[in-house]
């Protein structure tokens, strides 16, 4: 599932959403809304340079709604359109083709007032494995077309999907490469699922995820795990292990002589916060970058 991006990998997927650029009117770029810095790719402007460009935060249905909302005027301000969606229920979708329109308004009644009759518009989704691309295509398609997975060098045909009529997308989106070389951009991918476990240790990115939680969300991670008051210092890695043994202790995870099973909690820790039962978390704000 998850790539193990070398140089070769990151050129080619490049070339190949360069190839693609050549083919479209506009560009999605997808992002995760709970972690919209590390989820974005580091050359992303380099590689799209001046395509039109909507920033679409997807799993706004996880994050919270009003660090979603500052996000979007961040982007604004930086002279990009963005939407929120949920793309697994489809949750303002349908917004996109509208939203694609009104950003290539100009063109298109440039090419009205040549008497041309406009087309569709072509759009490319771009992103980084697992932010949600195969999900979205499959809702613009209103049926299911993209595999879920990725695998960049891999090509098959091309094909263009109507989405109603006014847009076409290409079923294949553009995959790019997340800033993995910084360690904190690491844990929060993994902490959201977009990494897999095989490159960071399970414990490892629970105590991270336990961390933040204490420090942004300790109410809700208090009440889902019904914890009595927060550690005094959440930079003593000591006290967040003792919060993680709570958890465990509460979830009966534990092993002979009554210890706590660590790796068993930080996967249920892992777990609950992926699917939201801790509510809508954001890591990631504007004011950060
Ligand atoms: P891709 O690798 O970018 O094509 O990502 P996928 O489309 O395979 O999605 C990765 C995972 O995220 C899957 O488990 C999807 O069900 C899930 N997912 C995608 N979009 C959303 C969303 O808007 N909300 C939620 N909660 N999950 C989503």
């Amino acid at each position: 599932m998850s790539i193990q991006w070398f140089p070769g990998h990151m050129t080619r997927a490049r070339r190949q959403i360069q190839e693609k650029l050549k083919l479209i009117d506009l560009a999605i770029e997808l992002l995760d809304a709970r972690i919209p810095l590390s989820s974005r790719n580091p050359m992303v402007d380099e590689i799209l340079l001046d395509k039109p460009r909507l920033i679409v935060l997807n799993k706004a249905d996880l994050a919270d709604a009003k660090t979603t909302e500052q996000w979007m005027a961040d982007f604004k301000a930086e002279g990009h359109a963005s939407i929120a969606v949920d793309s697994s229920t489809g949750t303002k979708v349908n917004e996109i083709p509208v939203m694609a329109k009104q950003i290539l308004h100009e063109k298109i009644e440039r090419q009205i007032a040549k008497g041309m009759n406009p087309r569709a518009i072509r759009a490319l989704i771009v992103g980084i494995p697992n932010v949600g691309k195969s999900t979205l295509i499959n809702r613009l398609a209103g049926r299911s077309i993209a595999e879920t997975g990725d695998r960049p060098g891999v090509t098959k045909g091309q094909q263009w999907i109507k989405v109603g009529k006014e847009m076409e997308l290409l079923d294949t989106p553009g995959i790019l490469w997340p800033k993995f070389e910084d360690q904190l951009v690491g844990y929060r991918l993994a902490m959201t699922g977009a990494i897999r476990e095989q490159i960071l240790n399970v414990e490892d990115i629970a105590f991270f995820a336990v961390k933040e939680l204490v420090k942004r969300y300790w109410a809700a991670l208090a009440e889902r795990f019904d914890l009595d008051k927060p550690p005094s210092d959440p930079d003593d890695s000591d006290e967040i292990v003792r919060v993680m043994e709570e958890i465990g202790r509460k979830r009966g995870c534990l092993v002979s002589g009554g210890r706590v099973d660590l790796e068993k909690a930080s996967g249920i820790i892992l777990r609950e916060l992926r699917a939201g039962k801790l509510g809508r978390i954001t890591l990631e704000t504007p004011d950060m970058m």
